[in-house]
């Protein structure tokens, strides 16, 4: 009897399937420690960082004779890993990676680190962020145009350092050549066998932070996307890795290189504290519970309603339903529960079953909602497809009223600098008015968080920022190519209306 395989499954999500949330680029983890078990404490770090990238996970390690040791697959990184696995990968130094595809299709060609020999030995890097440039990279390194194995810009990086290095540039300056070809958004770890080196672009778009394990002085690094990875091994934060900085930690070093490669002004994301980043993390010397509570207080200042309960959806949006309801004094309530195991490997349901009531991810409470007037604090609106759905079911569960405040400004352009957001055409805050909006929702009202109210609840200087998805303002100038595969309603006027 012949078999008949199943056809393979597409790799990107088909339009109306993809995720209605701005979806985070990547993790990036490395420890230098001696004597530590390095894979298991990347593999912590990791396991920290999941949030910021579910399709693949992949620690390259070092060892003290010069060789490195690669595994990455698809998936978690506790699907990825297991103590065998790990117990294999002995060394002194390790590079972690978490992906969530921005360039390159989500397979295990494009997982990382990407590890490349040269005439030095090794080298294994991991990056987080979007370069706009990719094409003219690859142009640029048509010379090596066979050897490529993957589809993403990350790899082009790792080739322009190759490059760099075989030319007879020692580490340090062949990284500050290749960093020099590249322009977008970068956070990068880069390990040798001697040297770990963590960098930021000029703007520091993408976070990157980093900390030593046991007493300051004894030369063991941590270097992770957020704060978050160093606390789960009990590494203490040292400091950020400024915008344009690149810092060498030398095997056998007791204090860090640390100097400017690129001086440029700083430009966060500030999606990451809104929504991307985990609430503990800290930035700017606080959590991100803290600002996002912050951001509730102003949103509650310039957008009451009259309410019986405030709720929060899980999980960003309930720290600045917890602020809403402080200032507005409406009681704080826990309406939706959310189903903490649903990765972007799940088998998402049918549009057939959805309709036929299959929630996977969120499931109100009627004995919280039933004939409540609810505020409903949610961190934005992408495409709206899961607001809508998210309304009518808090309606099914009896609320009276359904007032929706969004925790961010309209989302009225895509980001090209490491967040998945959609082309401009599926933005739905790019197409359609308030009004329109609202009714399209089906809620009872409809406001937004001010960019002005944003940025005063960040206490940090608005110019540091991006908010390029909010109000069209790139730092970043970007290759015609990369431009136009998003921005397809420049110039965007219905979003003018919003503000
Ligand atoms: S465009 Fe938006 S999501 Fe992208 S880096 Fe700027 S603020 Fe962040």
């Amino acid at each position: 009897m012949a078999v008949k395989h199943p056809e393979p499954a597409p790799s990107i999500a088909p339009p109306d399937e993809r995720p209605d949330k701005p979806e985070e680029a990547c993790g990036v983890y490395a420890v230098l420690a001696p004597g530590q078990q390095v894979a298991n404490l990347t593999y912590f770090g990791l396991y920290a960082l999941q949030h910021r990238g579910q399709e693949s996970a992949g620690i390259a390690v070092f060892d003290d004779d010069q060789q490195v040791r690669l595994h990455k697959d698809m998936g978690l990184v506790s699907q990825v890993f297991d103590q065998d696995v790990l117990e294999r990968m002995p060394g002194h130094l390790a590079i972690g990676h978490n992906r969530y595809s921005t360039t390159g299709s989500s397979k295990v060609c494009n997982a990382q680190p990407v590890v490349l020999n040269t005439r030095l030995g090794p080298f294994a890097l991991a990056h987080n962020g979007n370069l706009v440039n990719a094409s003219q990279l690859r142009e640029d390194l048509r010379e090596i145009a066979s050897e490529l194995t993957s589809t993403t810009d990350s790899e082009l990086i790792a080739f322009a350092v190759q490059r760099a290095v075989n030319r007879g540039l020692d580490w340090d300056p062949a990284i500050r050549e290749a960093a020099g070809l590249c322009r977008g958004a970068f956070s990068l770890v880069i390990g040798t066998a001697g040297s770990l080196f963590a960098l930021r672009d000029g703007h520091g778009i993408r976070p990157l932070v980093f900390g030593h394990l046991g007493e300051p002085g004894d030369g063991q690094w941590v270097v992770s996307s957020e704060s978050c990875g160093l606390d789960i091994i009990g590494a203490s934060f040292e400091d950020d890795v400024q915008p344009g900085e690149i810092i060498h930690y030398l095997q056998g070093e007791a204090e860090p290189r640390r100097s400017l490669w690129c001086d440029e002004p700083a430009k966060l994301c500030v999606f990451e504290m809104i929504y991307f980043a985990r609430p503990d993390s800290r930035f700017f010397g606080e959590s991100l519970y803290s600002y996002r509570v912050r951001i509730g207080k102003v949103l509650a200042r310039e957008t009451p309603v009259a309410a019986d309960i405030v709720i929060g959806v899980p999980d960003s949006g309930i720290p600045a339903a917890i602020g809403y309801s402080q200032i507005t004094g409406i009681p704080y309530a826990d309406g939706l529960i959310k189903n903490r195991y649903v990765g972007r490997t799940f088998i998402q349901p049918t549009q057939a079953m959805r309709e036929a009531g299959i929630r996977v991810k969120l499931n109100p409470l009627p004995d919280v909602l039933a004939g409540q007037r609810v505020v409903v604090i949610d961190d934005s609106i992408v495409r709206g497809t899961t607001s809508r759905k998210l309304v009518a079911a808090l309606r099914d569960a009896g609320a009276s009223e359904v007032h929706m405040r969004i925790s961010s400004p309209a989302v009225t352009h895509p980001c090209f600098y490491g967040i998945d957001t959609d082309s401009q055409d599926h933005l739905i805050a790019a197409r359609l008015t308030l009004e329109e909006i609202t009714a399209h929702l089906g809620v009872d009202s409809l406001a937004y968080l001010s960019q002005e109210g944003m940025v005063e609840a960040a206490q940090a200087n608005s110019s540091h920022f991006c908010t390029a998805c909010f109000d069209g303002n790139y730092p970043i100038a970007m290759d015609d190519d990369v431009r136009s595969s998003k921005l397809m309603l420049e110039p965007a006027g219905i979003a003018a209306s919003l503000r």
